[in-house]
């Protein structure tokens, strides 16, 4: 008999999205296991690809199957639980196996280029020296099998503890430390002339112990300390450097508050679920009730019972104020895991995780796939918030992994918002989700916020400068009179700065896509925000010549400007995509708008959320309108949700808070709720809506979407898939299209939608299934198709 090893290599198509048998050499045994990664050869060409190990099995000697050219972990990178939750999630998810697997890993193990991983240094070096040799040999790979069988037993009976370092050094980051050679160094005879090698002398004979070169370099120069190490004074050794580590230094622990009765009640009955199957919890708390404190909690529980937790926030509220709060409670606990962290940073916090030393994940959507063992709790802060659906392959929603997952540890799963989604909150109604609300704020001092809508409309040409009526205007002149703070957001969705010939009506557009181009005053070009493509701003018009080109929309830069004219003496900071783009840049704007070094934040949807500061007394929102017009049937809920959200910026602590909306449409359900800050409200007033309308939480909906650089080829694609669809679902379906997308072209290629509306539908799977292997086809080489369940998007 040999051993075989099914493995899902990395090449994404219909015909490989099943395992494929290799013999497992004999050599490679030890140290071969479940979600391990492989190089395989594949194809015609035998060329090795990397894939991934998701099962064994046994077969006759004469089978003829090729063998795994190598191994390239010494301990496997998906454990088992992983590797369930992908065949679970393949089923939901329309997007191959391989997809799915490599978003559980971190892309830096996911390139095709060689990485093989050595032994770290925790293996003391005589020991190195005695079974390996020196310590460069200990690349994996460069070892020859005898001793590569010894690694792996080694590590198999727990001798040596493994880490993952990878042959390409960038994988890790080290800093160079010193070490004095005492007895050498103090015999060591210095000139009289040379002063400041005796200073360093003087300075590690009176401080022995080993340090960084570069705390060394702030008082000596790159020359003495080379002398140093020249001479044998000092030797230099690397030391292994967490780069997430500056994160960690400056916060001060801080203590954990007392809960009020509502707070401790849910954080009672959350935590008596721990360890058992249980339905998820939705937590529905107003602004400031006290959400996060009560996750700290939980948390704190969690970690006392000896398990781990996740937490999910959106991307744009990890902001250091919410990464704060979970380190500065549990300290080096904490695994920080957002999209500003470069690949090598991604995979230290993963390390730190599956070693165990990390304990909670504090993460953005991608972190539902932490390799946490034994999980307690998973929480899903701002529950709502579209970008916990991914927007490419695998498109999964973090809400439905985290489940998945919560049902595999027994965990708790609980969902929090002040604004839940109406899925979300309609499954509450239905008891599949347990329903907890927390209806005051925590701080008792702090009120909910009065919110006045001005309409537009009253002021139409009264108004000096266009993004801001005198009412609001009159209310930030009152705050910087008080010395407090104002927030004002600007609605962008759906919005963009363009440019446009008076005379002839001509617009600048993308030569790609069929949008026009967004102006950006900072770098002066006009920008495509789809592919990229940029230009220089115009002068006169593309299209007619004449001088009366005009510049319009009401970008963040234009209000930027119109309100430093009204209000020279305020000092004003930007948000926006611009102003944010480097790293960092986000922080220190919030910094200094904490350390209250301007009196206005203005910025885009980015400011609406987890924001906590106590002198803002008043919020403004200049366009309510912009999203409530857009064709996707949760604009009016995408509304609502923004419009509750940013209200509750205001008035946080002891003074009172106010909030301005200013709207074209002041009596629309979504802005009159949220002027009421009635969620409850808008959810039965939406709920009616959806139900006639035939959409979510009604219906399931699966989005189709085609995309070709032809037009003519993709309408006529489309109309297949549609001819499949209606011959295979049965009548009670409801399909709608196919429809241009809202925005037809994008890189040169035409996009057209179906949307498929059911209730209930055996055959729903295997059709889609079916519908992804047509793009297999060889006539359908350029047709790209994207099947997306329950999509979040339309645009
Ligand atoms: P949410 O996540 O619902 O917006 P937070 O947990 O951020 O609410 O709490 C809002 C404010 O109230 C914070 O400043 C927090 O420190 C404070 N707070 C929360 N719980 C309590 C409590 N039990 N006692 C006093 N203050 C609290
Ligand atoms: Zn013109
Ligand atoms: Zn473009």
């Amino acid at each position: 008999m040999v051993r075989l090893a099914q493995v899902i290599v990395d090449v994404p198509l219909m015909q490989t999205d099943k395992p494929f048998s290799y013999a497992v050499p004999q050599d490679l045994e030890d140290g071969l296991a479940l979600g391990s990664r492989v190089h395989v050869p594949f194809g015609r060409g035998d060329r090795l690809v990397q894939g991934f190990v998701v099962g064994f099995d046994e077969a006759s000697k004469d089978l003829k199957v090729k063998s795994i050219a190598d191994i390239l972990d010494f301990e496997p990178v998906l454990n088992s639980e992983q590797l369930m939750l992908a065949d679970q999630m393949r089923k939901k998810v329309f997007s191959y196996k391989i997809s799915i697997l490599k978003a559980m890993v971190p892309s830096l193990l996911n390139s095709q280029y060689d990485k093989r991983l050595i032994p770290a240094s925790s293996l003391d070096v005589q020991d190195q020296k005695e079974i390996f040799g020196s310590a460069e040999d200990l690349l994996f790979s460069q070892l020859d099998r005898e001793r590569q069988k010894a690694v792996s037993r080694l590590v198999q009976a727990g001798k040596i503890k493994v880490d993952y370092l990878a042959k390409d050094r960038k994988t890790v980051k080290t800093e160079k430390h010193y070490h004095v050679n005492q007895e050498t160094l103090a015999a060591y005879p210095i000139s009289k002339r040379a002063k400041k090698r005796q200073e360093l002398k003087d300075y590690l004979l009176a401080s022995p112990e080993d340090g960084k070169l570069t705390d060394l370099h702030r008082h000596f120069s790159r020359e003495i300390s080379k002398f140093f190490i020249n001479e044998g004074l000092i030797s230099i050794f690397e030391v292994e450097q967490s780069r997430s580590a500056a994160y960690f230094t400056d916060i001060q622990p801080q203590d954990f508050l007392s809960l009020n009765s509502e707070q401790s009640k849910i954080v009672f009955e959350v935590c008596g679920q721990v360890g058992q199957d249980s339905k998820p919890f939705l937590l529905e708390g107003i602004t400031g009730s006290g959400k996060t404190e009560v996750y700290l909690h939980i948390i704190d529980y969690i970690l006392k019972i000896g398990k781990t937790a996740i937490i999910l926030v959106p991307e744009i509220s990890l902001t250091p104020q919410m990464t704060n709060r979970f380190i500065s409670r549990f300290g080096e606990l904490v695994a920080i895991m957002h999209s500003g962290l470069s690949d090598g940073e991604r995979f230290d916090e993963w390390r730190k995780i599956k070693s165990g030393q990390a304990k909670v994940v504090v993460g953005a959507r991608s972190a539902v796939f932490a390799p946490l063992k034994n999980i307690g709790a998973i929480i899903i802060d701002e529950e709502h918030e579209a970008s916990y659906k991914q927007e490419s392959n695998p498109r999964y929603h973090a809400r439905d992994v985290a489940l998945l997952r919560a049902k595999n540890h027994q965990a708790v799963l609980l969902l929090g918002s002040a604004t839940p989604s109406i899925e979300s909150r309609a499954r509450a109604s239905k008891q599949v989700y347990h329903f907890l609300r927390l209806t005051k704020r925590a701080n008792p001092k702090a009120k909910i916020p009065n919110v006045q809508i001005v309409d537009f409309r009253d002021y139409v040409g009264q108004q000096k400068v266009s993004n801001f009526t005198p009412f609001l205007l009159d209310k930030i002149r009152d705050r910087l009179s008080k010395k407090e703070q104002t927030v004002l957001m600007l609605n962008r969705r759906g919005y963009s700065s363009f440019v446009m010939c008076r005379d002839c009506g001509f617009v600048d557009e993308c030569p790609n896509c069929d949008i026009s181009l967004t102006l950006h005053m900072d770098t002066k070009t006009m920008n495509c925000h789809y592919c990229g493509f940029t230009k220089s701003i115009p002068q006169t018009c593309p299209n007619c010549g004449s001088q009366s080109i005009r510049y319009y929309g009401t970008g963040t830069q234009k209000a930027y400007n119109e309100l430093a004219e009204v209000l020279p003496e305020a000092r004003i900071l930007r948000m926006d995509v611009d102003t944010t783009r480097k790293k960092g840049a986000h922080e220190k704007i919030l910094q200094e708008f904490g350390r209250q070094k301007a009196d206005i934040l203005l910025g885009t949807q980015m400011i609406a959320k987890g924001l906590d500061f106590p002198n803002v007394t008043l919020v403004g929102v200049l366009n309510a309108d912009t999203s409530l017009n857009l064709p996707d049937f949760r604009a009016s809920e995408r509304t609502f949700q923004l419009l509750t959200q940013v209200a509750g910026r205001a008035g946080r602590a002891d003074k009172e808070g106010e909030v301005l909306i200013q709207t074209y449409n002041p009596g629309h359900y979504a802005i009159q709720m949220a002027q009421k800050q009635d969620y409850e409200a808008f959810y039965r007033y939406e709920m009616s809506i959806r139900h006639q309308l035939g959409y979510p939480p009604y219906y399931y909906t699966v989005g189709l979407t085609l995309s070709h650089k032809d037009e003519e080829t993709v309408i006529r694609k489309a109309y297949d898939v549609l001819q499949l669809l209606n011959d295979h679902l049965s009548k009670q379906v409801k399909i709608l299209g196919p429809t241009p997308k809202p925005i037809a072209r994008t890189h040169s290629l035409y996009h057209y939608q179906i949307l498929i509306k059911y209730r209930f539908e055996d055959r729903m799977e295997s059709v889609l299934n079916q519908i992804l292997d047509l793009t297999q086809d060889r006539h359908n080489k350029d047709l790209r198709l994207v099947i997306d369940h329950e999509p979040q998007n339309f645009m």
